[in-house]
């Protein structure tokens, strides 16, 4: 019997998602064993036309990472769903827009400009040459793909059947997903295959976390020592566990709190969460007291949460592009949105 086809494809990525693959250690040679890698341009010597020579839903399963920024990254995703029979947005990119959707607080010319044009100090280019998609030079045509004005999340360009969460996810979760794959025993189309629970259930801290509390300093971790066994909302440093899926480790409290770091969301939240930010600015509030503010003047709630650096990348660092706010407005959205 022929094994069953796996693909795994980059988008805009950092190529983090590609080592979780690789993390696999020496269930890696178990998938070898189960599977056929069809297509893995990142690792092996593939190339599109394979995939576009393959029968439609050839494919077993395609594990898709990354954000889609640009014309190649949309067009191999349409391409990998119509050979699919299953296509999974693999990583925290692919399934919220990720860190790349952090772009989407600005435009394709305002990044061209912070990178081929006066805001860039290390670049000399006073005609502000930038890429084209066609470019003629003497040997023929050179061609690059088009850079979209907005980034989004792998569910706005193509059907995704199922989600891998985390930046990047967990190994054992990875395994787990293509066990279930391969035995048929698939859960509903739409899952995220990972915990409904919040990290804060699951966080080895929780006995510590504050109901209310009354804290006149909102402080960021590179400020200070975190004490080890104390919720970082009691020391008034903002941590996203409550509105995060857990799931980064098989056991235990996240990766991140066991480096004694704050949880930045990047398994995105569970179900019922439908935006991060919004969510996570209410817990804080309640959390803050600011509920019953009336004790508190104005100033003194602009004053504390004026302490937020950079709310809007603090909250939606790994979501933007599947937030409600999306994007930045634009003043012509029909034209550039693409
Ligand atoms: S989810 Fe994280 S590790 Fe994966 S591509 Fe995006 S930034 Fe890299
Ligand atoms: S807020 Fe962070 S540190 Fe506190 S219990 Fe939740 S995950 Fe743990
Ligand atoms: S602790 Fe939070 S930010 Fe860190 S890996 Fe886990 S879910 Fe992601």
């Amino acid at each position: 019997m022929p094994k069953p086809k796996v693909a795994f494809y980059w988008c805009a990525s950092c190529g983090g998602c590609e080592e979780a693959i690789v993390d696999l250690n020496e269930d890696i040679l178990k998938v070898v064993e189960l599977v056929d890698i069809v297509f893995w341009p990142c690792a092996m010597d593939f190339k599109y036309q394979d995939v576009r020579d393959m029968e439609d839903k050839e494919i077993t399963v395609a594990f898709i990472n990354g954000a889609i920024r640009t014309d190649e990254q949309e067009e191999m995703a349409k391409l990998l769903r119509k050979k699919s029979l299953l296509v999974v947005a693999f990583g925290a990119c692919s399934h919220l827009g990720g860190i790349p959707g952090l772009a989407n607080f600005w435009d394709r010319k305002t990044i061209f400009e912070s990178s081929y044009g006066k805001g860039c100090p290390s670049v000399d280019n006073p005609d502000f040459v930038v890429p084209q998609t066609v470019t003629e030079v003497p040997e023929g045509e050179l061609e690059l793909p088009a850079f979209h004005n907005t980034v989004k999340s792998l569910d706005q360009v193509i059907d995704v059947d199922y989600y891998l969460p985390g930046c990047s996810p967990a190994p054992y979760l990875t395994m787990q997903a293509i066990e279930a794959i391969l035995s048929g025993e698939l859960p509903e189309k739409g899952t995220v295959l990972a915990p409904e629970k919040t990290l804060c259930d699951v966080c080895d801290r929780n006995e510590t976390k504050p109901e209310k509390m009354s804290i006149s300093q909102i402080k960021r971790i590179s400020e200070v020592i975190a004490d080890p066994e104390k919720c970082f909302l009691a020391e008034g440093i903002i941590c996203l566990g409550p509105i995060t899926r857990a799931g980064c480790t098989e056991e235990g409290s996240g990766r991140c709190i066991t480096a004694n770091m704050p949880c930045r969301g990047c398994y995105g939240p569970p179900t019922e969460v439908k935006d991060v930010g919004g969510k996570m600015i209410s817990a804080l509030a309640s959390i803050l007291g600011l509920e019953n503010e009336e004790n508190m003047s104005d100033e003194d709630v602009e004053k504390l949460m004026n302490q937020v650096v950079d709310p809007a990348g603090y909250f939606y660092r790994f979501s933007l592009p599947t937030s409600l706010l999306r994007r930045k407005r634009m003043n012509n959205p029909a034209k550039e949105d693409k």
